[in-house]
């Protein structure tokens, strides 16, 4: 029988993993029963059309069956229709026998000093990703998800971009990071008022823009009002640049947009990010323009990860302000995290504050996300080597703190 196991190891991340492993290909000939749909991952209206085309609801109540195992699944968080107490019994094993709502596994789970929370979630044999809880921040919590595993991009400053695209993941992937979380948090069922998880941002693994329909069915199934109930306004979705989908992206989700911008000029952006290679910068900044809802109660934030000497001197601040003038927009610095094999470094604090400076003045807010991180960062480099893991996954939680723009502004914006 052949067997390959090819490994994936990726990022600041680390334990992003990825294992291939083929080893378990049956060379057998009987038909592979058919894997059970998972709820959790269609949207009110496929879950309606999903129980008609099963059998297991008729035509006329369709929608009110869809709409009550909707509740259950993203209200109340259940995983087992048996406890859909108001589904008749003979409905709820139907359901069992065609269906499923159980969540991935998780291999791992932390919780920093911090508070932050990350788990490494199973979705299938051999794909791994990882969520980050990043807690509240004011008002704000936010859950960073993560849309593929790799990434077919390769920035030159992104450890998951030496990670070659094992897979998209589907809706219901991408909705079970955000029900894992809510198990964690045990912020079941879906009130309203003073959530701990109160913002998703498309920030993990992957450009969101190159798995645009699931990411889009995840979005309408999270911010439904039925369910886990989190405004549209409150999920940012982050893309390197994918311009033919802005429009697209805007029309089917009203997500609130970030752009990884990192660089002002064509000749640097190409390097830093490879795609601008496809889609300069004027093609980009006009397609933000365009980008539908665009308004100064809902502006595009511009990530501007600061690189020494690469794109952090003030004449680029300058250029930042020229490239942007009239988009509604605020700017997120990020400090650089390094790798292991990189030959970028992280801007000094000085100079990270003097580029902010230049944009506050210009009329930008233009938060920089350091101080818990630096504390991990800190603390990492004195760990030994055997505790890599541990020291990488710090890393991260860096990085994720330093994208997130979980600022009270932010709040009252959503
Ligand atoms: N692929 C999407 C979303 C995931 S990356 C995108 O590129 O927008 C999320 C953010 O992390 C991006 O702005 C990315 O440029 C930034 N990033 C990647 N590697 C980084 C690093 N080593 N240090 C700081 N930020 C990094
Ligand atoms: Fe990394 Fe995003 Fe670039 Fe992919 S698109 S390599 S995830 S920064």
């Amino acid at each position: 029988m052949p067997s390959s196991t090819p490994q994936f190891l990726s990022t600041p991340d680390r334990p992003l993993s990825v294992t291939l492993d083929l080893s378990r290909v049956s060379t057998d000939s009987a038909p592979a029963p058919k894997p059970r749909v998972n709820l959790s991952g269609l949207t009110r209206a496929q879950l309606m059309a999903a129980l008609v085309e099963s059998g297991v609801a008729e035509h006329g109540k369709a929608k009110m069956r869809a709409t009550q195992i909707f509740r259950w699944i993203h209200h109340r968080g259940v995983t087992d229709f048996a406890l859909m107490t108001d589904v008749a019994k003979e409905t709820r094993a139907r359901l069992g026998e065609t269906f499923t709502v159980t969540r991935p596994e998780i291999i791992e789970r932390q919780v920093s000093k911090d508070g932050t929370r990350k788990w490494l979630i199973r979705m299938a044999p051999g794909i791994e990703v990882e969520t980050v809880y990043i807690p509240s921040v004011g008002r704000v919590g936010a859950l960073c998800v993560s849309s593929q595993v790799g990434c077919t991009l390769n920035c030159s400053f992104c450890h998951t971009g030496t990670q070659a695209l094992v897979r998209n993941l589907t809706a219901a992937e991408i909705v079970a990071q955000v029900q894992i979380a809510k198990d964690d948090l045990a912020e079941w069922p879906s009130d309203k008022e003073d959530r701990l998880l109160s913002n998703i941002v498309f920030m993990g693994m992957g450009e969101p823009l190159y798995n645009m329909g699931q990411v889009a069915d995840a979005i309408d199934i999270i911010s439904d009002n039925e369910g886990i109930g989190i405004s549209r306004r409150r999920i940012t979705v982050s893309t390197s640049g994918v311009v033919p989908q802005l429009e697209t992206l805007g029309d089917k989700t009203q997500a609130m947009l970030a752009i990884s911008l990192h660089a002002t000029n064509d000749a640097l952006r190409d390097v830093l990010v490879p795609l601008n290679k496809k889609y300069p910068l004027e093609q980009l900044i006009a397609g933000i323009r365009a980008y539908p809802g665009l308004s100064n109660a809902r502006r595009v934030t511009f990530e501007y990860v600061m690189l020494k000497g690469v794109n952090d001197s003030a004449d680029e601040a300058r250029a930042l302000v020229k490239l942007i003038k009239g988009i509604p927009a605020k700017i997120n610095l990020i400090p650089f995290n390094p790798w292991p094999g990189t030959d970028y470094e992280c801007s000094d604090w000085a100079t990270i504050e003097a580029f902010g400076a230049i944009l506050n003045k210009a009329g930008y807010s233009s938060p920089i996300r350091t101080p818990r991180g630096r504390d991990i960062l800190a603390a990492c480099g004195q760990l030994k080597s055997e505790s890599e893991k541990v020291r990488a996954s710090a890393l991260r939680r860096l990085s994720l703190e330093a994208m997130v723009s979980v600022d009270d502004e932010d709040d009252e914006a959503a």
